[in-house]
């Protein structure tokens, strides 16, 4: 199968139908821009599952993704999508850049939902912007622009609500979302979501079970990962 895109964490490859590519999650971690870089076994299905897992529940939400089916432990069939160049992150809790941002401390509730754009470019480290930079940079419509967040607060609503009913709070996430081929009008949620791109933090004990335990050097990341897809999997088999 032919190579079309290798990121940080997956492989895209092209499939015999044009509609459709095979996403394979690797195990590679890397933060900092890719400055820190470790292979962390058994990442890549932790993460494939845990996505899968979580697309299932917001496809029952009336949230369109672009999963297809399920291939194996690492890979996915998904649709052919043209990534929207923006990132999407919706935050309830200040964590991270926020708290850099604004000198408000890590872990202050928010008392609304936040949804903050960045511009998807590694080579100038993923600034954030805004609506104006968005349109004058042409990386999306304003229709679009609202469409993004509009399906961001709705992907936060359903799962906030699920993970608070696993014990685990969702600080903040990212998403990405792409044009659907062959005619890249309607736009649907795409990349993962897995503790590589959420925040999440144990409500009972505080413990940070996602990538801040790779970024800060905690201990236990995989393990952490595994905790979540644990909980996640009790909750949807029973
Ligand atoms: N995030 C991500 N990819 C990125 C940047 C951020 O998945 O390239 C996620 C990150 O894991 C967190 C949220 O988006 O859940 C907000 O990240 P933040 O802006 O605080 O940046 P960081 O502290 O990771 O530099």
């Amino acid at each position: 199968m032919k190579l079309l895109y290798e990121g940080k964490a997956k492989r895209l490859f092209e499939t015999e139908r044009p509609d459709e590519l095979l996403m394979e999650f690797k195990d590679d971690a890397t933060a900092f821009n890719g400055e820190k870089k470790e292979q962390l076994e058994n990442k890549g299905r932790v993460n494939k599952k845990l996505s899968l897992l979580l697309y299932n529940l917001l496809e029952k939400e009336g949230i369109k993704t672009h999963f297809i089916r399920d291939v194996d432990e690492i890979n996915m069939i998904v649709k052919r999508v043209e990534i929207i160049l923006v990132e999407v992150v919706t935050r309830n809790v200040v964590a991270g850049s926020l708290a850099k941002r604004t000198g408000l401390k890590e872990g202050h509730v928010l008392t609304e939902p936040i949804v903050e754009t960045y511009y998807k470019d590694d080579s100038l480290g993923d600034p954030l912007i805004n609506s104006d930079h968005i349109r004058v940079l042409k990386l999306a419509s304003e229709d679009e622009v609202n469409e993004l967040k509009r399906q961001s607060l709705t992907i936060n609503k359903d799962l906030t609500a699920f993970f608070t009913s696993i014990g685990i709070q969702l600080v903040d996430f990212k998403l990405e979302f792409g044009r659907v081929y062959p005619d890249f009008k309607e736009v649907i949620l795409a990349d993962e979501i897995s503790p590589d791109t959420c925040r999440f933090w144990d409500i009972e004990t505080g413990e940070k079970m996602d990538k801040d335990r790779f970024r800060r050097d905690l201990g236990d990341v995989i393990e952490s990962y595994e905790q979540v897809l644990t909980r996640v999997e009790d909750a949807v088999l029973h």
